[in-house]
């Protein structure tokens, strides 16, 4: 009786331990994807005043993206996407991204770094930030497990993209 209890618990955990598994290869797609996987962007003007750890952290992201995925972003003053900073005063609030597009093409990309969050000086966080915003343009949406695009990640632990986030790209492209 006692062997039959733990056996059973001990299948219970595997049972459990397959089930997160599955949970954490979870990428969510948006139903766009970039025109190609070589982009641009120019540096919105928020950044004239030489806000450095907002700026970094971008161009990490975006060295982060060629590193996991070969996704090109290179800066062109005359882009119609835009990398930029707001200021709101926040723990919670790191970052947004709006995409626009046509017939499943990104047509604009606008992103922008929140400089009042009081964590985005925090080693990777801005990077973590960049990386996740990054992902709303290239296709991949919000979901849970180990994700660049799960929102309660750890962003200064997390700050590149994860496989399930390149399984996602690899779907897209
Ligand atoms: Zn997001």
């Amino acid at each position: 009786m006692k062997i039959k209890k733990v056996v059973t618990s001990l299948l219970l955990g595997i049972t459990i331990i397959l089930a997160s598994t599955s949970v954490s290869e979870a990428y969510v797609l948006h139903g766009w994807k970039l025109p190609s996987k070589s982009s641009t962007y120019k540096w919105g003007t928020n950044l004239d005043d030489g806000s450095s750890v907002i700026k970094s952290g971008w161009s990490a992201a975006d060295s982060a993206w060629y590193t996991a995925s070969s996704i090109n972003f290179t800066v062109n003053t005359s882009s119609v996407n835009t990398l930029n900073s707001w200021y709101e005063y926040s723990s919670t609030y790191y970052g947004r991204m709006t995409t626009t597009h046509s017939d499943g093409k990104v047509t604009k990309f606008a992103g922008d770094l929140n400089s009042g969050n009081t964590n985005i000086t925090k080693s990777n966080v801005a990077k973590s930030t960049g990386v996740h915003e990054f992902g709303h343009a290239i296709g991949i949406a919000h979901t849970g497990g180990t994700s660049i695009m799960n929102s309660s990640r750890d962003r200064t632990t997390m700050h590149t993209p994860q496989t399930d986030d390149k399984n996602g790209v690899n779907a897209i492209y």
